[in-house]
């Protein structure tokens, strides 16, 4: 049986760091519930999780304000959104989101 957060494809990107991890890679008990707990993650694990985690979070701290990935950060370096993950999987993200998609 496959949940939804394991309902995914793989993606040909080379860089995706999901797809690279080759498994789901959720962390025993992680739901998208539990978003804004990832910090608790580390910087791997987080950047291997499924395509869902991978939404845009708005940085409004900093100069320029930009738009970064929730999931792809780490010690000292952050990710725009779209991240690898999120172009490489946009329809998934795209469904968790509610915004539309098209192939
Ligand atoms: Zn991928
Ligand atoms: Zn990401």
């Amino acid at each position: 049986m496959t949940t939804a957060l394991e309902a995914y494809t793989r993606c040909t990107a080379e860089k995706c760091p999901h797809c690279a991890a080759g498994h789901p890679a959720v962390p025993d008990g992680w739901t998208l519930d539990m978003l804004s707990g990832i910090w608790e993650l580390d910087d791997d694990v987080r950047q291997a999780l499924p395509p869902q985690f991978h939404q845009p979070h708005f940085e409004g701290l900093g100069t320029p304000t930009s738009w970064i990935c929730t999931a792809c950060w780490g010690d000292g370096f952050v990710t725009g959104w779209p991240c690898e993950v999120a172009n490489a999987h946009g329809p998934d993200v795209a469904k968790v989101l509610g915004v539309g998609w098209s192939r």
